[in-house]
């Protein structure tokens, strides 16, 4: 894509407004590699720098408070700090924050998750999303005794080795610097074509299929219609464990998850984010028998050559299992999602709307509670009831348009008007109220005009 011109008003203004996060980040630089410690949060000319947060809110090393659209990158769902959730921490510290050994707070909280997700049988605990996908694709190798891992384009997973592969454009062929080939090699994308899937199960050495079932990077990028039914019965014909990614879906697109909502059940899930309540957390569930694979067992040979091994010195660390619990029974209640869902509606629809009536081109859509963002992109396609699915437009095509050229100087522009987006989307909480709603919308609407006098959709 062609470089877009850059608003020198309002990266100007912004250098301005946060001339303390800028210093931050110049001492930060120093020390930690581009100033920053999740390449998420990489913005130009520098990214703020936050030293608080509450409900919906934080509040920058400037002293600006911003209305929240990242919400600790999704894992927030009850809101920064919700009381219920702070105060099991804070009873939860005191008693010590590692016994090195079990404790009934771990088996609470896996008897928690086993209640509301229809695929789990047993839970194991990891740190991160990202070690629970490198779990979970273990155990299914370790089941099948195959090595392939089939996945799909623009689909993320957390930044193992196997799995960062297909996630941007171009998909198959984009360099992996520090990965080796070998590796890379064990894992194969496919587009969420159902023909792709079947001709390549049908090699015979699939040992398991991942895939975000809420479409690729919750839901930028949308799977077609009854694609994850007719994924399943592939999987089961060809005798491949399905993998659902629920580190973002987990608890937010229904109590019990995408699996939930959309009633379709996979073998195991991977889980993070509000699975800790906002705390560090992960956990992988399944059915009895591929979770078997994590047992020792007195079967003679088992635990050499069939058990996976898994150990993390921080798995279900105790100050996390009381954070989880908490926050987990809270999402047992359906309005907690419901709620969410019916503010990314309003949010979706109200952005559309002010594209439309400043004639500005760009995109709103998303699915349950989170949007995404595409400006600069014709968008003759979308209708205002219809926000859910920007028609015609291919994964790398929206994949680019979310992640263009644009989506710096949006986020400058937001954080002036007092939003922060994740980069050019969001996830909605609890915490968020119509008034935050109402105030993002009429922000949105500033910057999408100045963007507009700028210059910067000439080029569309
Ligand atoms: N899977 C999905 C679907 C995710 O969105 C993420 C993180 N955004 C991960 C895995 C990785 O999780 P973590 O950042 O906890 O390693």
């Amino acid at each position: 894509m062609a470089q877009a011109p850059v608003s020198m008003s309002i990266r100007a203004e912004f250098e301005e407004r946060f001339a303390d996060s800028r210093a931050m980040f110049e001492r930060s630089r120093q020390v930690i590699p581009s100033g920053i410690t999740h390449d998420g949060r990489y913005l130009k000319p520098f990214p703020v720098y936050v030293q608080r947060a509450a409900g919906a809110h934080k509040w920058t090393v400037d002293g600006h408070k911003l209305i929240d659209f990242s919400m600790g990158h999704g894992s927030l769902i009850l809101g920064h700090n919700d009381p219920e959730v702070l105060a099991a921490v804070q009873a939860a510290l005191p008693m010590g924050t590692h016994f090195g050994a079990g404790h009934e707070g771990e088996i609470a909280w896996a008897e928690q998750i086993i209640r509301m997700m229809p695929g789990a049988d047993r839970v194991k605990f990891t740190l991160s999303g990202t070690e629970a996908t490198l779990l979970a694709i273990r155990v299914a190798r370790a089941y099948t005794g195959k090595s392939v891992i089939l996945k799909f384009e623009g689909h993320f997973h957390g930044w193992n080795d196997y799995l960062l592969k297909g996630e941007r454009p171009p998909f198959e062929g984009a360099p992996m610097p520090g990965i080796p080939r070998e590796t890379l090699d064990t894992v194969s994308v496919v587009p969420a074509d159902l023909a792709y899937v079947e001709e390549r199960l049908s090699q015979g050495d699939i040992a398991g299929v991942i895939i975000e079932p809420s479409g690729g990077s919750w839901a930028m990028v949308p799977l077609p219609e009854g694609f994850l039914a007719g994924l399943r019965a592939l999987a089961t014909k060809y005798d491949a464990p399905l993998i659902f990614d629920e580190v973002i879906t987990g608890f937010r697109w229904a109590p019990g998850g995408a699996q939930e909502r959309l009633g379709i059940t996979p073998d195991l899930t991977t889980l993070a984010k509000i699975v800790a309540g906002g705390m560090p957390g992960g956990a992988v569930t399944g059915s009895a028998a591929l979770m078997r694979h994590l047992e020792f067992s007195d079967e003679p040979g088992w635990n050499t050559t069939r058990k996976v091994r898994h150990q993390g010195t921080y798995n279900s660390n105790p100050v996390a299992a009381a954070a989880g619990v908490t926050c987990l029974r809270r999402c047992a209640d359906p309005a907690v999602q419901a709620q969410c869902d019916e503010m990314a509606t309003r949010l979706r629809v109200g952005l559309n709307g002010i594209l439309a009536d400043r004639d500005a081109p760009g995109i709103a859509w998303g699915d349950s509670s989170v949007f995404h963002l595409a400006l600069g992109v014709a968008s003759t396609d979308v209708h205002l009831g219809d926000v859910q699915y920007p028609s015609g437009m291919s994964a790398e095509a929206l994949k680019a348009s979310a992640q263009g050229p644009l989506t710096a100087t949006l986020q400058q522009g937001m954080l002036i008007e007092g939003v922060d987006l994740f980069a050019s989307g969001g996830l909605l909480s609890l915490a968020h109220t119509d008034e935050d709603l109402d105030r993002t919308l009429a922000a949105f609407d500033r910057v999408v005009v100045r963007m507009g006098e700028d210059g910067l959709f000439e080029s569309v």
